[in-house]
């Protein structure tokens, strides 16, 4: 089998670190011309560089995906850089572990920003640049179990990730009437071992132990997942082999939603 990947151009959002970064890296190894586009200049830039020195073909662009003149920015930059896109990964999130009750007007803009307007804007503009390469293009968002079913800890992370997981479905359909060559489709990650685990642990008062440890036990294997878990969902879903795949959610939870 070739490269699952080859020649074909992806913008990962969020691949500074975590489930992102390590979807770059599988990427690029898959033979695509990855952009990595995140707002941390940092990580982002040393995470194109280290692929590049592994030999593949990658550019960091600093993108906030709450902000819709970036995307423009994004995915201009991307066609002018490789000539096309063909994949867009919906990656780029963040975590708020607070109930209803601790839940402020603030955190809940901010949330719903970057985890539910953001695939909005990333996907509009996406399927505009897709249309335009006439080859099999590929969406694909992140979700999570907290998309699928509720956690009192997590009160707008649900809203916004539930939301996704329908405007995944919406997206999918437009494109299938429309007779355009792009699927869509929904990744619902268990809980991860990501910087965001670190996040969440130090929100909930707890160490990263603590929290593994507590969490690791509500998954039927009895684990978190690692970040490639979910990148090789990713790669599925991006890949031509998942080319009657549209519309659908998949679920990589260690069984966590199978109880
Ligand atoms: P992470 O916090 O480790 O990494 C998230 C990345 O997104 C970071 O590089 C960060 O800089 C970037 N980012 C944040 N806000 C941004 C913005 N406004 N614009 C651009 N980039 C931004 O998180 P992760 O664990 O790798 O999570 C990746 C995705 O998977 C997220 O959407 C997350 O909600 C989802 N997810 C994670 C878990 C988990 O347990 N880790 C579980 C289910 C779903």
């Amino acid at each position: 089998m070739g490269l699952r990947l080859a020649d074909k151009t992806a913008i990962i959002t969020g691949a500074a670190r975590g489930i992102g970064a390590a979807t770059s890296e599988l990427f690029a190894a898959e033979g695509a011309h990855v952009v990595v586009a995140d707002v941390n200049e940092d990580l982002g830039g040393a995470q194109a560089e280290s692929i590049r020195a592994a030999g593949g073909s990658a550019e960091f662009l600093r993108l906030d995906v709450t902000d819709l003149d970036e995307w423009k920015d994004c995915i201009s930059f991307t066609e002018k850089r490789f000539g096309k896109l063909n994949i867009l990964v919906n990656n780029a999130g963040i975590s708020c572990s607070l109930s209803i009750a601790e839940t402020t007007a603030e955190h809940w803009d901010r949330v719903i920003a970057t985890n539910q307007t953001s695939v909005y804007y990333g996907m509009q503009l996406a399927i505009e640049a897709m249309a335009r390469t006439g080859e099999p293009c590929a969406i694909a968002n992140a979700s999570s179990v907290d998309g699928l079913v509720g956690e009192s800890r997590f009160f707008a992370y649900c809203a916004a990730k539930g939301a996704v997981t329908l405007m995944t479905k919406a997206a999918a359909l437009y494109c299938a009437e429309q007779n355009l060559p792009i699927r869509v489709n929904s990744v619902h990650p268990g809980y991860v071992q990501s910087p965001m685990a670190a996040v969440d642990a130090a929100q909930n008062g707890q160490t990263v132990e603590e929290y593994t440890r507590e969490f690791a036990d509500r998954h039927p294997l009895g684990h978190l997942g690692e970040p490639r878990d979910i990148a090789d969902g990713y790669l599925y879903l991006c890949s031509d082999e998942a080319r009657f795949v549209t519309g659908t959610q998949l679920t990589i939870d260690g069984g966590y939603t199978a109880q």
